[in-house]
């Protein structure tokens, strides 16, 4: 599931989404902040140009939106059901969460953002550069 090939495992790893064979990021670890969201203009690997139009990733934040819920559920439903905290620590950790996987959720919106929108190409992945 998690192999190349698969739109998750772009998703997941930020490679190029047409050819899976590398990052699209200048920088792959997410908590180097001033790196969080720099991309590379183009794939060194198959050139597919990422930003299809100008400020293509400003659509992100709505997948942001959602993908932050998603994490602010996660963190409800860990502390509030399973540690059992009261509403208010439940709250804190919502909070805690998002700031600290906001590099990680900015990111993912974006590789999910960029998956809608173009496909894996087997012809391109296995192109030799
Ligand atoms: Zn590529």
């Amino acid at each position: 599931m998690f192999k190349k090939g698969s739109a998750l495992y772009s998703i997941l790893t930020g490679a190029c989404p047409k050819c899976h064979s590398e990052s699209m990021y200048e920088n792959k670890n997410p908590y180097v902040l001033r790196d969080t969201l720099k991309i590379n203009d183009r794939c060194s690997h198959c050139k597919t140009k990422y930003r299809l139009e100008p400020s293509f990733f400003y659509g992100s934040m709505y997948v942001s939106y959602g993908v932050g819920i998603a994490f602010a559920f996660a963190a409800f439903v860990i502390s509030y059901l399973f540690l059992d905290t009261s509403l208010k620590i439940s709250f804190i950790a919502i909070v805690l969460t998002l700031i600290v996987f906001g590099p990680i959720i900015m990111r993912l919106s974006r590789n999910i953002w960029i998956n809608i929108f173009m496909k894996y190409d087997k012809t391109l992945a296995e192109k030799e550069t």
